[in-house]
């Protein structure tokens, strides 16, 4: 993804002041909001190895498939618990907005659970709502 384009996680900054850091290594999520919204841009742009690597590997799933053909388009976080530079943990609700190739539409709503090891923070695991 070009660092002039605007992040996928609608901050309003370019990727490349945002989540692009992130997914290169180049710096750590400082919050677990910060977290979610590099992972929701990392699906956006299709970065599996990031997905991989902020997943903690109490609960990282042994391989991760995108899906194929899915444009993610819209992040809304709607509430955040903890998960500050402070906190080892914290919770992050957010609901997310994709389009299909066949032209479905959908959202996927969730509470995500997040902590943090030795300063860097994971996503652990989440509460879907429908
Ligand atoms: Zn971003």
């Amino acid at each position: 993804m070009d660092d002039a384009t605007r992040c996928p996680c609608l901050t309003g900054l370019p990727y490349g002041e945002c989540c692009g850091p992130l997914h290169r290594g180049e710096r750590s999520a400082p919050t677990a909001e910060a977290l979610m919204r590099s992972r929701y841009s990392a699906f956006a742009a299709g970065e599996a190895d990031y997905l991989r690597a902020t997943w903690h590997p109490s609960t990282r799933p042994g391989s991760l498939e995108l899906e194929p053909g899915r444009r993610w388009r819209r992040l809304d976080i709607l509430g955040t618990r903890a998960g500050g530079p402070f906190d080892d943990a914290g919770e992050v609700e957010f609901v997310a907005f994709f389009a299909d190739d066949d032209g479905t539409r959908g959202q996927l709503a969730e509470r995500s659970r997040f902590v943090r090891d030795a300063g860097t923070w994971f996503y652990v695991d989440g509460d879907v709502r429908s």
